[in-house]
This record gives C-alpha cells, sequence and structure tokens, in this order.
C-alpha cells in the first residue's frame, strides 16, 4: 500500500520565510497540502462503510489525512450517530438532536474491523449528553466484541467527556482497551471560546481517571494549534497532561472547515511543530505526534506498533 501524502517531503517551512497574502491573511501555507483520495483501497474503505451503514470522523470531520489514511486501509470509526449534542466551534459534525442509539452497531463495527484485517483501530464518538451514561456502554460492547471477531487487534477509544462522570468512564474502563484518548483540543484560556460546552477539568479528571482505574491503559491526548493560542499556553497545557499521566500526544494544526466556524489565528510552522515533539519528549510523553496535518488518529497504528516494540502496551492473551 502507498502513502498518498509523504510527511517526509513536507517542505520546511520557517515562520520569517513565508508571508501570508495580505489581501488574504489567513490563506493556507503551502506545507498544508491535501490530495484528493483515490485509489483500490480507499475505494474498498468507503465501499465498506456504506455496506455497513457506518459512519466516520475522517468523513464526517472532513479529515485533511483521509485520502493517505484510507489509502493505506485505516478509518476512525464515528459510533451513536452523525449528530453530537454538542457544538464546539472547531468542529464540522453537525449539531442537534440525535437518533436513539443502535445497540447493532458495535457488532457491524467489529464485523468491519475483521473485513478490513486491522491490528489496530480508533473508535470514536459524538457527544451524547442526551443520556446520563453519554453512551459510554456502546465504548464497552464494541471494545468486547472486536476482542471476539478480531483477536489481537488493539483498541484505541477517543471517547467524550462524559461530564467528567466516573461511573461512565468505569464502564469502558473495565473493557480495557489498549489506548484511551481524550483530546483536550485547546489551552485553558480559549476553552470556552473554542469548546463552550465542555471542561478543561472534566478532560483532565477523565484523563487521570482513566489512568487510576486501569494503571495498564496507555493514555492520549491531543492539542490544535492555531486557534490563538501562545507558545507558553501550550507547553504549559503539555505538562498539565503529562501530570496526569498521559502517555502519547498529537499535535496538528486547526482548519477552519467553513466561514461558519472559528477562523485561523495563526498557521504554526512545520519546524514549530517538531520544535514541540521534542519538547513534548523531554517532558516525559512516551509519543509525540506532532506536524500541521497530524490529526488525533492520525497513524495510530503506526505508533501503537512502535509502543509494542517498547513494551508499553499491555500484551492480551488471544484467547480472552
Ligand atoms: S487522521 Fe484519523 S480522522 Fe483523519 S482520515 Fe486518518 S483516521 Fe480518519
Amino acid at each position: 500500500m502507498t502513502s498518498i501524502i509523504n510527511p517526509e517531503a513536507i517542505p520546511v517551512t520557517t515562520a520569517e520565510e513565508w508571508q501570508p497574502d495580505p489581501q488574504t491573511p489567513r490563506r493556507r501555507p503551502p506545507w498544508i497540502r491535501v490530495k484528493a483520495p483515490t485509489g483500490e483501497t480507499y475505494e474498498n474503505v468507503r465501499h465498506l462503510m456504506r455496506s455497513k451503514a457506518l459512519h466516520t470522523v475522517c468523513e464526517e470531520a472532513q479529515c485533511p489525512n483521509l485520502g493517505e489514511c484510507w489509502g493505506r486501509g485505516t478509518a476512525t470509526f464515528l459510533m451513536m450517530g452523525d449528530t453530537c449534542t454538542r457544538s464546539c466551534g472547531f468542529c464540522d459534525i453537525k449539531t442537534g438532536r440525535p437518533s436513539p442509539l443502535d445497540w447493532a452497531e458495535p457488532n457491524r463495527i467489529a464485523e468491519s474491523v475483521r473485513a478490513m484485517n486491522l491490528q489496530h483501530v480508533v473508535i470514536t464518538s459524538v457527544n451524547r449528553d442526551d443520556r446520563a451514561d453519554g453512551g459510554a456502554p456502546l465504548f464497552a460492547m464494541v471494545i468486547r466484541r472486536i476482542r471476539q471477531l478480531q483477536p489481537g487487534c488493539s483498541i484505541e477509544v477517543l471517547i467524550p467527556d462524559f461530564k467528567g462522570s466516573a461511573p461512565a468512564l468505569k464502564i469502558v474502563m473495565d473493557a480495557q482497551p489498549e489506548i484511551l484518548n481524550h483530546n483536550v483540543e485547546t489551552v485553558p484560556r480559549l476553552f470556552k471560546r473554542v469548546q463552550p460546552q465542555d471542561n478543561y477539568e472534566w478532560a483532565l479528571t477523565t484523563l487521570e481517571n482513566a489512568k487510576k482505574m486501569d494503571p495498564l491503559v496507555l493514555t492520549k491526548s491531543g492539542i490544535m494549534l492555531g486557534l490563538g493560542e501562545t507558545l507558553e499556553e501550550v507547553v504549559a497545557t503539555m505538562h498539565a497532561l503529562v501530570n496526569v499521566g498521559v502517555d502519547i500526544l498529537t499535535l496538528g494544526q486547526y482548519l477552519q472547515p467553513s466561514r461558519k466556524h472559528l477562523p485561523v489565528e495563526r498557521f504554526w510552522t512545520p519546524e514549530e511543530f517538531e520544535m514541540l515533539r521534542v519538547t513534548g519528549l523531554e517532558m516525559g510523553f512516551k509519543w509525540v505526534e506532532s506536524g500541521p496535518l497530524v490529526r488525533s488518529s492520525y497513524r495510530a497504528d503506526e505508533q501503537v506498533r512502535a509502543l509494542s516494540q517498547l513494551n508499553y502496551v499491555r500484551v492480551r492473551d488471544q484467547a480472552e
């Protein structure tokens, strides 16, 4: 399988070298280049999602890496419908009253994981604040069903904050995902502007509690850059994440999905992303994925492979 975007080939341009057009200061810089998705593997993934009536965050959030990830035969499943109960200023997933939960969805996802022969899978969901448990039981169901249908596949769940509810989180942790991911998304000062119904403390508590409930889980979080945060604020937020035991960090450039969404305040350069990657490793993260097009699930399979070789990933009896 060939990768459509080769990050090594993204030209390294410094902030000094790149001058935005004064007429259109938010024009994308030359290092943000997305190729149209094509190819047989991409078509197979697309067909599978349609035939199983499944949603992916790749499509719903207009992820710039869709061509690359689907071309590699990977995707991030979006559970609990395509309608979110929250309305974050950066997110392109539609907001409104969601449909009732589909309790057969975990099985269809597990069947797709087997059909794609995935060795690592990422599953996320919309926020379901219409339910007291936030939909946590569906996460537990999908983890257990994948274990049955595709033994040996490591499972990463990118969960909502469940409004900081420890009982809801416990439902997920009892199913023992290999990776528990919850994105803090931005620095505390911008939280209310970027994600008005979320709460910085809920995010940190979720990550801290996950580790307390299952010390063998790897925890992961991500920050979007370009919403007006300063370097000092980013580094302080990284410190806060390390202090609650987060193992894996992702850093990527925010891209405005439409004029209705929050504007891009600044494009961080590839050099700055690399500097933050090194800073994060020095701080104590086990892995930092940092680059303009990095998204929470970008190359998650490769991260797990590398961390497994370092014996960081829980070894599971395949007969479980
Ligand atoms: S980075 Fe994640 S959301 Fe984006 S296309 Fe890849 S798997 Fe999908």
